[in-house]
């Protein structure tokens, strides 16, 4: 039987979209109009945060929140060895160096347990971190409340890297709501849980450092008179108050995401479904399913299953190369960070040990997931899993 290929994830589109963008082109802003405050009123809304920071990627809003908390040369920046690399490249675009924190093996979240101990080693040798970025790994909540504690025991700053957790919730609350952090970051990339082609935001409570970046995201200019540090030439004056960038997302962008945030319960809630749905299709076969915070809800972003490498079971690359052969986009997320060459050579090799990730890559494997995968879809993917496992057709 041969079928169209399943992506890992993607985007879903409708009419109300597609009217929104369109009538931008029509109007008389496609950058800097309305859409795009608009669209961090709904964002500050839905999160409960006073301020929100639309950019034009994830990896924008990473890097205007360490420059928004200081970060620079000599600083120190930790994250967690399984994300994507922009939530490590935000400090050397700063100047900083980063290291990593190992996961939890049963969350893959950064451990908190191994956080205290780093923290505590860092501390006796004068070499804590600025900043701590933890990730919402597939959109499961990290420990937040023990790692912000850890933080403000050490004076450490707090960067959630929400990318996969746009509708997750931890304790009651919507993971980005900055509770347990300075800065909440999202991504709108077409494989997250809210598109706007490219696009992203920074969340805070902190009307200082929204300023900061809002400042930084359009060349450090500003065009208003109190703001600025000598007296306005006039009504056509802006001044430059730092060394800004152009981060700035398109009212294009801005109204295809206010329009996603329509469906943004509807998307998460057909992801748990699905999820669910994996849960039960894959029970007494030799993977294991994702495990799932008892005082949260995922935002499903990705269904990772683990293929322990044991005597009998087929081995994890085996498997992945066969269902990709189906024309299942099985994934990997991720490689861990500081495997990669560019950023080994930089970390060095006297650098700690990070078994956990490390064991996580040999065995992790990422099922397709999204709001509009079909139970039948689902099915044949399960199906040609449990082939490729026990080389039985079911
Ligand atoms: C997707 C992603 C990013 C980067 O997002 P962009 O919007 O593509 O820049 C950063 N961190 C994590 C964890 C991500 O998954």
């Amino acid at each position: 039987m041969t079928r169209r290929t399943i992506p890992y994830g993607r985007q879903s589109i409708d009419d109300e979209d597609i009217a929104a963008v369109t009538r931008v082109l029509r109007g008389d802003w496609l950058t800097q109009g309305p859409a795009v405050p608009a669209f961090e009123a709904a964002l500050g809304a839905r999160f409960g945060v006073t301020h929100a920071v639309a950019v034009n990627s994830a990896t924008s809003a990473l890097h205007l929140a360490c420059l928004a908390l200081g970060v620079g040369p000599g600083d120190r920046v930790w994250t967690t060895p399984i994300t994507f690399v922009a939530s490590a490249n935000c400090a050397l675009y700063c100047g900083a160096s980063v290291d990593f924190v190992d996961i939890d093996p049963i969350t893959y979240n950064m451990s908190p347990t191994a956080l205290e101990q780093q923290l505590a080693q860092a501390a006796a040798q004068g070499c804590l971190p600025k900043v701590i970025i933890p990730v919402h790994l597939a959109g499961q909540p990290c420990e937040m409340a023990a790692i912000s504690a850890l933080g403000r025991r050490h004076g450490v700053k707090i960067i959630e890297d929400a990318s996969h957790a746009v509708g997750a919730e931890y304790l009651g609350e919507p993971v980005g709501n900055c509770r347990y952090s300075d800065i909440t970051v999202l991504s709108f990339h077409p494989v997250k849980i809210i598109t706007t082609c490219e696009g992203g935001a920074a969340l805070t409570q902190d009307l200082g450092l929204a300023q900061q970046m809002a400042l930084l995201r359009s060349h450090g200019i500003t065009r208003e008179p109190a703001e600025m540090d000598e007296p306005s030439h006039g009504p056509w004056y802006y001044q430059q108050l730092a060394l800004g960038l152009n981060y700035r997302l398109s009212d294009l962008h801005a109204a295809l995401g206010l329009s996603q945030m329509r469906r943004l319960d509807a998307f998460v809630e057909r992801r748990r479904a699905l999820a669910a749905r994996y849960d039960r299709l894959l029970e007494g076969l030799p993977v294991i399913r994702p495990w799932q915070h008892p005082e949260g809800h995922s935002s499903w972003h990705l269904y990772i299953v683990r293929l322990p490498e044991t005597p009998g079971n087929a081995s994890r690359s085996e498997v992945f190369s066969q269902l990709r052969e189906n024309g299942i986009g099985v994934n990997l997320h991720y490689i861990p960070v500081h495997m990669q060459p560019y950023h080994r050579e930089r970390r060095g090799s006297s650098a700690p040990a990070l078994p956990e990730s490390e064991r996580y890559y040999a065995e992790a494997m990422s099922l397709p997931l999204y709001p509009d995968l079909t139970d039948d879809d689902q099915d044949w993917i399960v199906a040609c899993l449990e082939k490729a496992l026990t080389g039985v057709t079911p």
